[in-house]
């Protein structure tokens, strides 16, 4: 086996679809200098910052502005990340068809008007089982989060649910598309115990009455969150709506870096879009977390009064090194499929040198 590369061999090898051994570690060892390459760019642009705070070995970041009386990530981001929460799905409805959506274009069974899944446990509850789990194992999680699909489409059945647990004690915090985030609806949530509210404004391009929805959370609740995938459009979207944004009081911006899978790779177009595995799975555009950090920069700039969390894959891996899962388990969103051979390519013409020893 050879030990040095030219790059027009690596070209060669990527383009006959080799296989093998020793293709498998020529594609690893690209892998790994695209992910140093990427990493050291961001970390560049973090050093220049001043008030970004990076905890546990860089993987987690945030800005914060300092006159914040709190200045940290939201109580669901923080149990999110040490494994202390557990989800519950109810709905297999939703109002949008986003090109980001992780479920795009599959087609969900509906679930009865009595059953409620916890996290990615494949056994469905009814509401006095569900009651019985958080009775048993209820103490191993502090934050419970809504999600799937499109939550409030079935308001009804959280109801019970969440009113239970708010007298158990757990913080709760659901993600929605703001369309039937009303005020009406905003202050039931609010009676019935939620505690955090997650707008994903790209859901409807930023629509006006999404974002007077998220100034009627802002007056409700503690922690009034955007939680937006980051890419052009989105970026784009974000700066055109900008102050209407800050004006809605809200706390915290969590940007994530654009996750992809089978769904959902091939909706972007550009210049072109070149994706990367992070090392430990998931499937990303490598400009996705440079439009995180363009939208810092600014904030840094004009010392906008919020927290803006760095939800990157980085920060998903430390989420995902919990020693045991909380029951029944965490949620992964593994991409289902490995990375495009336009990848390669790029690495060899843009990061490699002209020889590389790889063995
Ligand atoms: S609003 Fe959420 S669940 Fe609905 S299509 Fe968009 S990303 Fe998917």
């Amino acid at each position: 086996m050879k030990t040095k590369y030219t790059r027009e061999e690596l070209r060669h090898l990527v383009l006959q679809q080799a296989q093998g051994p020793e293709i498998a570690g020529i594609t690893g060892y690209l892998e790994i200098r695209l992910y140093e390459y990427l990493t050291a760019k961001i970390k560049e642009r973090q050093d220049r910052l001043k008030y970004l705070v990076s905890d546990h070995n860089g993987l987690v970041s945030y800005w914060a502005h300092p006159d914040l009386d709190y200045r940290g990530l939201t109580p669901g981001c923080h149990n999110c990340l040490e494994g202390k929460i557990t989800h519950i799905r109810h709905s297999t409805k939703c109002t949008q068809s986003c090109m980001f959506c992780y479920y795009f274009g599959q087609k969900m069974p509906p679930m009865a008007k009595n059953q409620y899944e916890v996290s990615n446990a494949t056994k469905l509850f009814t509401l006095e089982e569900l009651k019985i789990v958080f009775d048993k194992q209820g103490s191993s999680v502090d934050a419970i989060g809504w999600l799937y699909k499109e939550p409030l489409m079935e308001m009804d059945k959280m109801k019970p649910v969440m009113q239970y647990l708010a007298k158990l004690g757990h913080f709760q915090y659901l993600y929605t598309n703001g369309v039937f985030a009303t005020p009406e609806n905003l202050v039931k949530l609010h009676h019935w115990g939620l505690n955090e509210i997650r707008f994903n404004l790209s859901a409807t391009q930023f629509s006006e009455k999404v974002i007077k929805n998220l100034a009627a959370a802002g007056r409700l609740f503690e922690w009034v969150v955007i939680e937006i995938p980051m890419y052009e459009q989105v970026y784009d979207d974000f700066i055109d709506n900008k102050d209407a944004i800050l004006e809605t009081g809200l706390t915290h911006m969590n940007l994530a870096e654009l996750q992809l899978n089978v769904n959902t790779w091939n909706h972007y177009d550009g210049d072109p879009v070149i994706l990367y595995r992070h090392r430990f799975g998931n499937l990303s555009p490598v400009t996705s977390r440079e439009f995180v950090y363009d939208i810092i920069e600014l904030a840094e700039k004009e010392m906008w009064p919020v927290v803006i969390n760095d939800c990157s894959n980085d920060t998903k891996y430390y989420r995902d090194l919990v020693p045991d899962p909380p029951f029944p388990g965490v949620t992964t969103y593994e991409p289902k499929m490995g990375v495009p051979s336009e990848t390669f390519y790029w690495i060899i013409d843009n990061i490699l040198e002209d020889e590389v020893e790889i063995f």
